[in-house]
């Protein structure tokens, strides 16, 4: 039984909180929905309700995009130079910088995040995610080309135009700043909808991308549900791409309604099931530890969970026993909390999906180590679950809770093998100490990010994204950048070369 200190622990503070932004924010303003309509947001905490949010639909998404389709064709952002988008984009930095805190606590409310983790990396990540594309603002260039004919001839790296970005509820900033980033300093103007579940701190930002200088239009969030805002998003005529974060189900409606419309270019980074696999020759502490990490970061609602473990034959029970008493250690509370190692799920919808899968892996023969039941009076807790286990549903869909599943293996191809068993290929974890059987297990698997020895290997450099039914395109990286971005080339004749 983890230590549960959900309800009796009291001996720490909770921020005081204000929801300053409930509005839709459009061409610069906080708006109220045309329809008039709200809905609300959860503290994952306790279900009770934090707030009433405006409810975007598509009239306002028609207003957002024509505010950003004005500020696109007319506005100073796609014109201006790179360095000054930069200037601009490191004042955002600064200003997210400057409300860590507040922030913080916001994903916190919303999403049930560690408040802990939001100040030392979701926050601070957001801010480096805008610093490394302020960098990158003035260096957008295209190239010379070597023309066969009496020609010159460059290429042109022009902004893609007004952008729509869907993104999640697991984490409510860092998506945010990998979708807005890159395409701010690329010049383009954009429709951020966040998830229904977590809409505050993309309104907060809204609010500073103003105070730092962003031109109104430029930056519009509306809030609201998928199959309504969503879909108006997907479906636009007048979005020139649609850059998706979230389910490999509803990344299908999304490129299927980009399809039926405009033909706009989307991508979409989709969900995992990622392995971490374990060899003998690993250091067994660390092993376990990191893959504790890797599976109950952010109680398991992080799309590259680690959540297929497959851990060499001779340390196999070694590891299930260390693993299963570093699970029963991990205290599960308010993640207000500091002495709280894992908060609430999401939401009531979330919380009965883990349930239902701990369910099925018992009910299909798994062997349940340890966890597995509901913990704490209220909220949405459940103890970190350990299951041994063969392939099985568990192994192979996407539970987005904290539920690990544990298998054996004896060679490096039968773990490169079963790695590569999903349809998905998002990341993969390798441990060992041998540098071939990690160059070699490196190379076959098919995902989209490696981690060897370490794991949630993440940097604003190394692009991220998926393989197979993970989806295409990435975030972070240069990569990122030329996602928002068009190449034209240009031609033009010449005469009196002495070079041709
Ligand atoms: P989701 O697909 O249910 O929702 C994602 C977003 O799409 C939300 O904003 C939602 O409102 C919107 N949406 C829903 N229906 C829509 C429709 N018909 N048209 C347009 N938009 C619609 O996903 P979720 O439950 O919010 O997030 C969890 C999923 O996200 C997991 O599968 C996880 O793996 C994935 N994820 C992937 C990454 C990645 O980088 N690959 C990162 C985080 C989360």
């Amino acid at each position: 039984m983890a230590a549960a200190v959900a309800n009796g622990d009291k001996g720490f503070e909770v921020p005081k909180l204000e929801i300053k932004f409930t509005k839709l924010f459009i061409n610069g303003r906080f708006v109220d929905a045309v329809s008039g309509k709200t809905f609300e947001t959860r503290d994952p905490r306790t279900g009770e309700v934090t707030a009433r949010i405006a409810e975007g639909d598509k009239a306002d998404v028609d207003l957002a995009v024509k505010a950003a389709r004005e500020a696109f064709d007319h506005g100073p952002w796609p014109r201006m130079s790179g360095f000054q988008r930069g200037r601009i984009l490191h004042k955002f930095a600064d200003l997210v910088e400057q409300h860590t805190e507040e922030l913080a606590a916001l994903d916190t409310v919303d999403a049930g995040k560690l408040f802990a983790m939001g100040k030392a990396i979701d926050i601070p990540g957001g801010a480096n995610l805008l610093r490394y594309y302020a960098g990158a603002a003035d260096k957008i260039h295209g190239e010379t080309l070597k023309m066969a004919r009496p020609c010159h001839g460059y290429t042109l790296k022009e902004p893609v135009g007004v952008v729509g970005h869907i993104v999640p509820w697991n984490y409510p900033t860092t998506m945010f700043f990998f979708k807005v980033s890159p395409a701010l300093a690329a010049g383009c103007t954009m429709v951020v909808k966040p998830a229904e579940q977590t809409p505050l701190s993309a309104l907060f930002y809204a609010h500073l991308a103003k105070e730092a200088g962003v031109p109104d239009g430029v930056l519009n969030v509306v809030p609201g549900f998928g199959p309504t805002a969503g879909a108006a998003i997907s479906s636009h005529m007048d979005i020139d791409k649609v850059s998706f974060t979230g389910s490999t189900e509803v990344g299908r409606l999304v490129m299927e309604a980009a399809a039926k419309s405009n033909l706009k270019p989307v991508s979409l980074e989709l969900g995992g099931k990622s392995p971490v696999i374990v060899f003998d020759d690993a250091d067994l502490d660390m092993a376990v530890s990191l893959v504790h990490m890797a599976t109950y970061t952010n109680k398991g609602e992080i799309c590259v969970a680690g959540s297929r473990i497959y851990v060499q034959e001779g340390i196999y029970d070694a590891f299930v026993k260390k693993a299963s008493e570093m699970a029963k250690k991990s205290v599960v509370g308010d993640p207000f909390n500091p002495r709280v190692h894992q908060g609430p799920q999401i939401d009531k919808d979330q919380y009965e999906k883990v349930l239902k899968y701990i369910d099925i892996g018992t009910r299909e023969g798994a062997t349940l180590v340890t966890g597995g039941k509901p913990c704490g009076e209220n909220g949405y807790y459940i103890e970190p679950t350990i299951f041994t286990n063969e392939e099985m549903s568990i192994a192979q869909e996407e539970i987005f809770g904290p539920v690990m599943a544990l298998m054996k293996f004896k060679t490096v191809e039968e773990a490169i093998q079963k790695a590569n068993s999903t349809r998905y290929g998002l990341a993969a974890g390798i441990v060992t100490k041998n540098i071939d059987i990690a160059n070699t297990v490196s190379r076959s698997i098919r995902a989209g990010a490696i981690w060897i020895n370490c794991y949630l290997g993440f940097d604003p450099d190394a692009p991220f994204g998926g393989y197979k039914m993970s989806g295409f395109g990435k975030d972070m990286g240069m990569d990122a950048l030329e996602k928002y971005l068009h190449t034209k080339a240009v031609v033009t004749p010449l005469y009196n070369t002495p070079w041709l």
